[in-house]
């Protein structure tokens, strides 16, 4: 495995592989969801690279970009043993050139949800995400599901863009009791991280609510806030049952859609979802 950290350098690395190249981008501090996407894209392509950047430009003044938890040694072993072929450990005067003033921003798909919640987050992403896709230049490129509105910009963006690659999603990891696994797990403390798994728990009740015929959207939005609140640790900042490509709020549920949450326990703010099919 290759570690690379200027764009010359990752230039001239990408250049020697052969075949298909598949892409993972992460922000480090490793867990077992972002190998599952590691071992797609062994699965799909001919050579793997993943890239470790911790992006300013998708924090929010008030979030946790310096406490943001860092581990390069631990995640280059990790990925070291899923056989992946070249990481990209960018700078931030890689990513972010003195002078820099160009920036992508989307319109409607970026309003609600976790671009409501944290204002100017997706320009962050889609700007870092279009400048990895370019100095990479991958066939197909994975994200995960965890992230779902993420998913949404990503794949508008490489469309209006016409980046030439594929965007591949995988499914979100779960820790045993069900909770999703995201490096900000780690922040949460013993009660904090006992009650967390009330995130998938109201996701499930709302799933066997639709899967019995619920269409109410709102009916479904009760349901999760009510099996939430079950824990008093929990505070919600918000419950959405969605259109799954506009991220609209439904009335009634057609065909499918994106239920979703953002829950604080105690300081720490964790995201859930799935789609219901
Ligand atoms: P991050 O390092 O948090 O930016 O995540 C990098 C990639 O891993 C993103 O595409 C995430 O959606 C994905 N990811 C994070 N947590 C999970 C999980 N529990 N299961 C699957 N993918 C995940």
């Amino acid at each position: 495995m290759k570690t690379v950290t200027t764009l010359s350098e990752l230039r001239a690395a990408r250049a020697a592989l052969a075949g298909t190249v598949g892409f993972v981008p992460t922000m480090g501090y490793l867990h077992a969801g972002h190998i599952s996407l590691v071992q797609l894209a062994k699965r799909d392509c001919t050579s793997v690279i993943v890239s470790i950047f911790v992006n300013p430009a998708q924090f929010g003044p008030n979030e946790d970009l310096d406490a943001y938890p860092r581990d390069i040694p631990r995640d280059l072993q990790m990925l070291q043993e899923a056989g992946v072929d070249l990481v990209w450990l960018p700078t931030p005067e890689v990513m972010y050139p003195p002078g820099f003033q160009t920036w992508i921003d989307l319109d409607e798909i970026t309003q609600p949800l976790e671009g409501g919640m944290r204002p100017g987050h997706f320009r962050g992403v889609a700007t870092v995400v279009a400048k990895l896709f370019n100095a990479v230049g991958p066939d197909k490129a994975y994200f995960g599901q965890k992230d779902a509105q993420q998913v949404a910009v990503v794949k508008r963006m490489a469309l209006d863009l016409n980046f030439p690659l594929d965007i591949v999603v995988g499914p979100t990891q779960r820790e045993a009791d069900g909770l999703a696994l995201s490096s900000r797990n780690k922040y949460l403390s013993e009660a904090e991280r006992a009650a967390a798994p009330v995130l998938q728990r109201a996701l499930q009740a709302a799933q066997v609510a639709y899967a019995a015929g619920e269409r109410s959207a709102a009916a479904l939005r009760a349901l999760m806030q009510q099996t939430i609140e079950y824990e008093p640790t929990a505070r919600i900042q918000y419950v959405s049952c969605a259109h799954p490509l506009t991220l609209q709020e439904l009335d009634t549920i057609t065909e499918g859609a994106l239920l979703s949450m953002a829950v604080y326990f105690g300081k720490t703010r964790l995201i859930d979802n799935v789609i219901l099919d």
